[in-house]
Protein backbone atom coordinates (compact mmCIF):
# COMPACT_ATOMS: atom_id res chain seq x y z
CA UNK A 1 0.00 0.00 0.00
CA UNK A 2 1.26 3.04 -0.88
CA UNK A 3 1.39 5.04 2.51
CA UNK A 4 1.11 8.59 0.71
CA UNK A 5 -2.61 8.14 -0.66
CA UNK A 6 -2.87 6.41 3.04
CA UNK A 7 -2.27 9.49 4.21
CA UNK A 8 -3.92 12.05 1.77
CA UNK A 9 -7.12 10.19 2.66
CA UNK A 10 -6.61 10.39 6.63
CA UNK A 11 -5.96 14.05 6.40
CA UNK A 12 -8.63 14.81 4.39
CA UNK A 13 -11.08 12.53 5.50
CA UNK A 14 -9.94 14.01 9.10
CA UNK A 15 -10.65 17.57 8.36
CA UNK A 16 -13.87 16.87 7.12
CA UNK A 17 -15.30 14.95 9.98
CA UNK A 18 -13.08 17.83 12.38
CA UNK A 19 -15.45 20.88 10.57
CA UNK A 20 -19.20 18.86 9.84
CA UNK A 21 -20.35 21.09 12.29
CA UNK A 22 -19.25 24.55 10.45
CA UNK A 23 -19.68 23.35 6.67
CA UNK A 24 -23.21 22.64 8.29
CA UNK A 25 -23.55 26.05 9.81
CA UNK A 26 -22.28 27.67 6.30
CA UNK A 27 -24.83 25.65 4.60
CA UNK A 28 -27.42 26.04 6.79
CA UNK A 29 -27.36 30.03 6.41
CA UNK A 30 -26.99 29.63 2.62
CA UNK A 31 -28.72 26.00 1.06
CA UNK A 32 -30.58 23.34 3.46
CA UNK A 33 -27.63 23.24 5.69
CA UNK A 34 -26.81 19.37 4.64
CA UNK A 35 -23.29 19.96 3.86
CA UNK A 36 -21.54 18.96 6.35
CA UNK A 37 -23.22 15.41 6.54
CA UNK A 38 -23.02 14.80 3.14
CA UNK A 39 -19.11 15.90 3.44
CA UNK A 40 -18.74 13.66 6.30
CA UNK A 41 -20.76 10.88 5.43
CA UNK A 42 -18.84 10.57 1.70
CA UNK A 43 -15.12 11.28 3.30
CA UNK A 44 -15.93 8.61 5.82
CA UNK A 45 -17.00 5.97 2.70
CA UNK A 46 -13.40 7.04 1.40
CA UNK A 47 -11.49 6.15 4.21
CA UNK A 48 -13.44 2.88 4.89
CA UNK A 49 -11.80 2.20 1.50
CA UNK A 50 -8.35 3.38 2.46
CA UNK A 51 -6.35 -0.01 2.47
CA UNK A 52 -7.80 -1.20 -1.22
CA UNK A 53 -7.78 2.74 -2.65
CA UNK A 54 -3.93 2.94 -1.63
CA UNK A 55 -3.06 -0.25 -3.19
CA UNK A 56 -4.01 1.55 -6.32
CA UNK A 57 -1.96 3.66 -9.01
CA UNK A 58 -2.49 7.57 -8.03
CA UNK A 59 -5.01 7.89 -11.02
CA UNK A 60 -6.66 4.67 -10.36
CA UNK A 61 -7.11 5.95 -6.39
CA UNK A 62 -8.60 9.18 -7.47
CA UNK A 63 -11.14 7.61 -9.44
CA UNK A 64 -11.97 5.26 -6.68
CA UNK A 65 -12.44 7.30 -4.50
CA UNK A 66 -14.63 10.00 -6.79
CA UNK A 67 -16.55 7.16 -7.65
CA UNK A 68 -17.35 6.45 -3.53
CA UNK A 69 -17.82 9.95 -3.29
CA UNK A 70 -20.56 10.70 -6.30
CA UNK A 71 -22.54 7.50 -4.51
CA UNK A 72 -22.31 8.57 -0.56
CA UNK A 73 -22.14 12.60 -0.67
CA UNK A 74 -25.01 13.08 -2.74
CA UNK A 75 -26.40 16.59 -3.21
CA UNK A 76 -24.84 19.00 -5.25
CA UNK A 77 -21.66 18.39 -4.13
CA UNK A 78 -21.59 14.57 -4.52
CA UNK A 79 -21.25 14.63 -8.25
CA UNK A 80 -19.36 17.47 -8.27
CA UNK A 81 -16.52 16.44 -5.82
CA UNK A 82 -16.12 13.24 -7.98
CA UNK A 83 -15.88 14.83 -10.91
CA UNK A 84 -13.22 16.82 -9.79
CA UNK A 85 -11.22 13.74 -8.66
CA UNK A 86 -12.55 11.22 -11.39
CA UNK A 87 -11.49 13.55 -14.10
CA UNK A 88 -8.34 13.70 -12.24
CA UNK A 89 -7.19 10.00 -12.05
CA UNK A 90 -8.16 9.53 -15.86
CA UNK A 91 -5.74 12.56 -16.38
CA UNK A 92 -3.09 10.84 -14.27
CA UNK A 93 -2.61 7.68 -16.60
CA UNK A 94 0.87 7.55 -15.52
CA UNK A 95 1.92 8.36 -11.88
CA UNK A 96 3.10 12.34 -11.96
CA UNK A 97 6.35 12.91 -12.08
CA UNK A 98 6.54 16.54 -11.13
CA UNK A 99 4.18 19.07 -9.62
CA UNK A 100 3.57 19.69 -13.54
CA UNK A 101 1.88 16.77 -13.82
CA UNK A 102 -0.04 17.73 -10.94
CA UNK A 103 -1.03 20.51 -11.91
CA UNK A 104 -2.59 19.38 -15.38
CA UNK A 105 -4.37 17.11 -13.91
CA UNK A 106 -6.26 19.30 -11.52
CA UNK A 107 -6.61 21.74 -14.41
CA UNK A 108 -8.84 18.61 -15.76
CA UNK A 109 -10.44 18.07 -12.84
CA UNK A 110 -11.59 21.60 -12.60
CA UNK A 111 -12.83 21.56 -15.96
CA UNK A 112 -15.42 18.45 -15.09
CA UNK A 113 -16.75 20.37 -11.99
CA UNK A 114 -17.21 23.35 -14.80
CA UNK A 115 -19.35 21.24 -17.11
CA UNK A 116 -20.95 19.08 -14.61
CA UNK A 117 -22.41 22.53 -12.66
CA UNK A 118 -22.86 24.67 -15.64
CA UNK A 119 -20.36 26.99 -13.78
CA UNK A 120 -17.10 29.21 -13.70
CA UNK A 121 -15.52 31.48 -11.20
CA UNK A 122 -17.18 34.09 -9.14
CA UNK A 123 -20.50 32.54 -8.84
CA UNK A 124 -19.97 31.42 -5.16
CA UNK A 125 -19.06 28.44 -5.62
CA UNK A 126 -16.24 25.68 -4.93
CA UNK A 127 -15.21 26.82 -8.35
CA UNK A 128 -13.41 30.67 -6.42
CA UNK A 129 -11.63 28.24 -4.65
CA UNK A 130 -10.28 25.29 -7.00
CA UNK A 131 -9.67 27.78 -10.24
CA UNK A 132 -7.31 29.86 -8.54
CA UNK A 133 -5.79 26.84 -6.99
CA UNK A 134 -5.49 25.20 -10.33
CA UNK A 135 -3.89 28.42 -11.04
CA UNK A 136 -1.33 28.83 -8.66
CA UNK A 137 -0.58 24.65 -8.82
CA UNK A 138 0.08 25.61 -12.71
CA UNK A 139 2.61 28.42 -11.97
CA UNK A 140 4.33 26.84 -8.87
CA UNK A 141 8.54 25.90 -9.17
CA UNK A 142 8.68 22.76 -7.62
CA UNK A 143 6.82 21.35 -4.65
CA UNK A 144 8.41 23.72 -1.95
CA UNK A 145 7.10 26.63 -3.85
CA UNK A 146 3.90 24.74 -3.99
CA UNK A 147 3.07 24.10 -0.68
CA UNK A 148 3.79 27.97 -0.32
CA UNK A 149 1.43 29.51 -2.51
CA UNK A 150 -1.31 26.70 -3.30
CA UNK A 151 -2.96 27.25 0.44
CA UNK A 152 -2.74 30.83 0.40
CA UNK A 153 -4.58 30.81 -3.08
CA UNK A 154 -7.27 28.90 -1.21
CA UNK A 155 -7.83 30.88 1.19
CA UNK A 156 -8.27 33.85 -0.69
CA UNK A 157 -10.42 31.68 -3.30
CA UNK A 158 -12.35 31.12 -0.03
CA UNK A 159 -12.35 34.97 0.81
CA UNK A 160 -13.52 35.81 -2.39
CA UNK A 161 -16.93 34.12 -2.18
CA UNK A 162 -17.81 36.31 1.21
CA UNK A 163 -19.07 39.57 -1.05
CA UNK A 164 -20.38 37.21 -3.93
CA UNK A 165 -24.21 36.71 -5.44
CA UNK A 166 -24.44 32.82 -5.52
CA UNK A 167 -25.82 32.56 -9.31
CA UNK A 168 -25.43 28.39 -9.04
CA UNK A 169 -27.00 25.53 -6.82
CA UNK A 170 -29.26 26.46 -3.74
CA UNK A 171 -27.70 29.44 -2.93
CA UNK A 172 -28.69 31.09 -5.43
CA UNK A 173 -32.47 31.31 -4.45
CA UNK A 174 -31.26 33.78 -1.88
CA UNK A 175 -30.41 36.75 -4.77
CA UNK A 176 -28.94 38.85 -3.32
CA UNK A 177 -29.14 37.35 0.23
CA UNK A 178 -26.58 35.41 -0.35
CA UNK A 179 -23.73 38.57 0.04
CA UNK A 180 -22.40 38.02 2.95
CA UNK A 181 -22.06 34.33 3.51
CA UNK A 182 -18.48 32.08 2.81
CA UNK A 183 -19.55 29.55 0.26
CA UNK A 184 -19.71 25.96 2.20
CA UNK A 185 -18.50 24.55 -0.86
CA UNK A 186 -15.58 26.60 -1.15
CA UNK A 187 -14.95 26.17 2.86
CA UNK A 188 -14.75 22.87 2.25
CA UNK A 189 -12.47 22.62 -1.00
CA UNK A 190 -9.92 25.09 0.87
CA UNK A 191 -10.36 22.43 3.94
CA UNK A 192 -8.84 19.54 1.46
CA UNK A 193 -6.54 21.79 -0.59
CA UNK A 194 -4.98 22.54 3.11
CA UNK A 195 -4.88 19.11 4.58
CA UNK A 196 -3.15 17.42 0.95
CA UNK A 197 -0.92 20.51 1.15
CA UNK A 198 -0.27 19.57 4.67
CA UNK A 199 0.80 16.01 3.98
CA UNK A 200 3.37 17.02 0.85
CA UNK A 201 4.61 19.36 3.51
CA UNK A 202 5.58 16.39 5.57
CA UNK A 203 6.89 14.62 2.35
CA UNK A 204 9.31 17.33 2.09
CA UNK A 205 10.56 16.90 5.62
CA UNK A 206 9.65 21.23 5.62
P1 LIG B 1 -26.96 20.81 -2.09
O1 LIG B 1 -26.73 22.20 -2.61
O2 LIG B 1 -27.61 19.91 -3.07
O3 LIG B 1 -27.61 20.83 -0.75
P2 LIG B 1 -24.36 20.55 -0.80
O4 LIG B 1 -24.95 21.38 0.28
O5 LIG B 1 -23.68 19.30 -0.37
O6 LIG B 1 -25.47 20.18 -1.90
O7 LIG B 1 -23.29 21.39 -1.62
C1 LIG B 1 -23.46 22.76 -1.84
C2 LIG B 1 -22.20 23.32 -2.49
O8 LIG B 1 -22.04 22.78 -3.81
C3 LIG B 1 -22.23 24.82 -2.68
O9 LIG B 1 -21.77 25.48 -1.53
C4 LIG B 1 -21.32 25.05 -3.88
O10 LIG B 1 -19.98 25.24 -3.50
C5 LIG B 1 -21.42 23.74 -4.63
N1 LIG B 1 -22.22 23.89 -5.85
C6 LIG B 1 -23.56 23.83 -5.96
N2 LIG B 1 -23.94 23.98 -7.25
C7 LIG B 1 -22.79 24.15 -7.97
C8 LIG B 1 -22.48 24.34 -9.36
N3 LIG B 1 -23.44 24.37 -10.29
N4 LIG B 1 -21.18 24.46 -9.72
C9 LIG B 1 -20.20 24.39 -8.80
N5 LIG B 1 -20.42 24.21 -7.48
C10 LIG B 1 -21.69 24.10 -7.08
MG1 LIG C 1 -26.83 21.72 0.94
Amino acid sequence: MSSLLGHLIDACAATIVEHTDELTTLDQAVGDGDHGLNMKRGFEAVALDREATASLDPGGALQKAGMTLVMKVGGASGPLYGSLLIAMGKAMSEPPQDVGDVARALAAGVEAVKARGKSHSGEKTMLDVLVPVAGALAEADGLRDAIERVPTAADRGLESTRDMKATKGRASFLGERSIGHLDPGARSSQLLVHAVCHVFKGETGG
